[in-house]
C-alpha cells in the first residue's frame, strides 16, 4: 500500500483498495402504499415530485462520493417499469438490476451474489422506498464501518411508547424509551461477512440484515440517521415526502440565449412561433424554418447546457426535412423536465421589416405556452425592425433572439 505523509492521498489510496457498494432493494410490491390513480404500480415506481421514488433513491447513492457501485434488486417482471423509471439516471456507477427473491432476505442475497468478484469490501443495504438518504447519513454509515463490521443508521425515539393489549385496546404499560432507537436504512456491513451470514442463515426469516449479525452474536453499531429519511409505506406518506422535498431541495436559476437567422425565398407565407402568416415570400430551411422557435429552443437548451438544436436534430438527417419545429421545442422542454426543472420565463424578439408580427403576438404566446405546457404570462414575444439597415432591413431574411430562464434543483444535497 502506498503511504504518504499527505492525509488526503493516504485516504484516496485506501479507498481505491476497498470499493463500497450499495444494494437498493426494490423487490416488494408495496400493496399498502398503492395510490388510487396508480393502482397497479408498486410504491417505489410511483411518481414523487416529477420522478419515480426509486429514481430519487438511486440518485442519492449515485451522487455520494462514498459509494462506488450501486446494485438495484427488483422484482422479476419489473424490468420494463424499472427501465422507464430510471432511464434518465447516470449509468457510470449503476449496475443492471438483478431479480429479487421471495423474501427481502433472498433479494439482498441475490444482490450480494451479483457483486461477487468485484473487489467489494463494504456493502450498504437500503430500501428503495426510502428516497431521502442524505450524503451525510451515507457518510455516517461508511465512516462507522471503519470500526465495526455492522452499522445501521438510526434515530432516537422521541414519542412516548405504550404497550397495548390486543384484545381490550387498553394500555398495559409505558415502554421506557431511554436507549430505544428507530432503525432506518442504509445498513452497512463488511461484504464478506454479510455474505457468509446470508449463506449460514438462509432459512431464517429475519426482518433486516442487522438481525443476521445479532442472531450470530455479533455486535451491531448505530450511527446517526435522519428524521427525513422516511420509508414510504402508506399512501399519505407521499404527501409527507412531497413536503420534505419542498423543505430540503434547493434550486438554482439559469438563463440561456438563442439566436437564429433564415433567409427568404419565393413562397406564400412564413411560420413564426408555430403561427402561419401570409406573406409574399417564405423562409428557406431544412425544417419548417420557424426562425423564432429555433432561437427559443436554443435558449432553453443553453440554459441546461444541453448543446444546440443542430446537435439534437442534425440538418444532415433527412428525417427532419419539413419537420414542424414544435418537435424541437418539445424535445428541449422534455430535457428540462428530465432534470426536474421548470421553464420560468422566456423572451423572444423577432427582427424583420415584413411581415408585421405585432397582430399575431398574442396567438404566438398562446401557441408557445401550449407547446411548453406553461402559463402564457411566462412567454413574451416582441418584434422590431432594423430601420431598413442590414440584411433584415433589406428584407433578405428574418432573425430572432431569445432568452430562457430555467429553475433547476441544485445537484448536490447534503
Ligand atoms: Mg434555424
Amino acid at each position: 500500500m502506498l503511504r504518504t505523509s499527505n492525509n488526503g492521498t493516504e485516504r484516496i489510496m485506501e479507498e481505491a483498495e476497498s470499493l463500497n457498494a450499495a444494494i437498493i432493494v426494490a423487490g416488494g410490491v408495496g400493496a399498502r402504499a398503492r395510490q388510487a390513480d396508480m393502482a397497479d404500480l408498486p410504491k417505489q415506481y410511483q411518481m414523487l415530485a416529477g420522478q419515480a421514488v426509486i429514481a430519487h433513491t438511486l440518485q442519492a447513492f449515485l451522487s455520494s462520493p462514498h459509494i462506488n457501485v450501486v446494485q438495484p434488486v427488483i422484482a422479476a417482471g419489473a424490468e420494463e417499469i424499472y427501465e422507464q423509471a430510471t432511464a434518465h439516471l447516470d449509468r457510470k456507477k449503476l449496475r443492471a438490476p438483478v431479480a429479487g427473491g421471495a423474501t427481502r432476505q433472498h433479494s439482498v442475497s441475490n444482490g450480494l451474489q451479483a457483486l461477487q468478484n468485484r473487489d467489494i469490501s463494504r456493502v450498504l443495504v437500503h430500501d428503495a422506498a426510502r428516497p431521502f438518504a442524505t450524503n451525510r447519513v451515507i457518510e455516517n454509515v461508511v465512516t462507522a464501518l471503519g470500526e465495526h463490521n455492522a452499522v445501521i443508521a438510526a434515530i432516537p425515539v422521541t414519542s412516548t411508547l405504550k404497550k397495548v393489549s390486543q384484545d381490550t385496546g387498553i394500555i398495559t404499560g409505558t415502554i421506557d424509551r431511554d436507549g430505544v432507537w428507530q432503525a432506518q436504512t442504509p445498513q452497512g456491513f463488511d461484504y464478506e461477512e454479510l455474505r457468509r451470514l446470508h449463506e449460514t442463515y438462509h432459512d431464517l426469516e429475519l426482518t433486516d440484515d442487522a438481525a443476521l449479525f445479532e442472531h450470530d452474536g455479533q455486535s451491531v453499531a448505530i450511527c446517526q440517521g435522519d428524521a427525513h429519511n422516511i420509508k414510504i409505506t402508506l399512501p399519505e406518506d407521499f404527501d409527507l415526502a412531497e413536503s420534505i422535498i419542498r423543505m430540503t431541495r434547493t434550486y438554482e436559476f439559469r438563463t440561456g440565449q438563442g439566436f437564429d437567422v433564415h433567409r427568404f425565398e419565393s413562397g406564400d407565407g412564413v411560420t413564426l412561433c408555430g403561427v402561419t402568416i401570409p406573406h409574399n415570400r417564405r423562409l428557406k430551411g431544412h425544417s419548417d424554418a420557424d426562425v423564432a422557435m429555433h432561437a427559443l429552443t436554443d435558449a432553453i437548451l443553453g440554459a441546461i447546457g444541453a448543446g444546440d438544436i443542430g446537435f439534437h436534430f442534425p440538418p444532415s438527417d433527412p428525417q427532419w426535412r419539413g419537420a414542424p419545429s414544435q418537435l424541437f421545442l418539445e424535445k428541449a422542454c422534455d430535457l428540462v423536465h428530465a432534470r426536474q426543472g421548470q421553464l420560468t420565463h422566456c423572451d423572444l424578439t423577432i427582427i424583420c421589416e415584413q411581415p408585421k408580427v405585432n397582430p399575431h403576438r398574442d396567438e404566438m404566446r398562446v401557441k408557445l405556452a401550449e407547446i411548453m405546457n406553461c402559463a402564457v404570462d411566462r412567454v413574451s414575444v416582441k418584434a422590431t425592425t432594423t430601420e431598413k439597415l442590414g440584411f433584415t432591413g433589406r428584407e433578405e431574411g428574418i432573425s430572432a433572439l431569445a432568452t430562457a430562464t430555467v429553475k433547476l434543483p441544485t445537484e448536490t444535497q447534503t
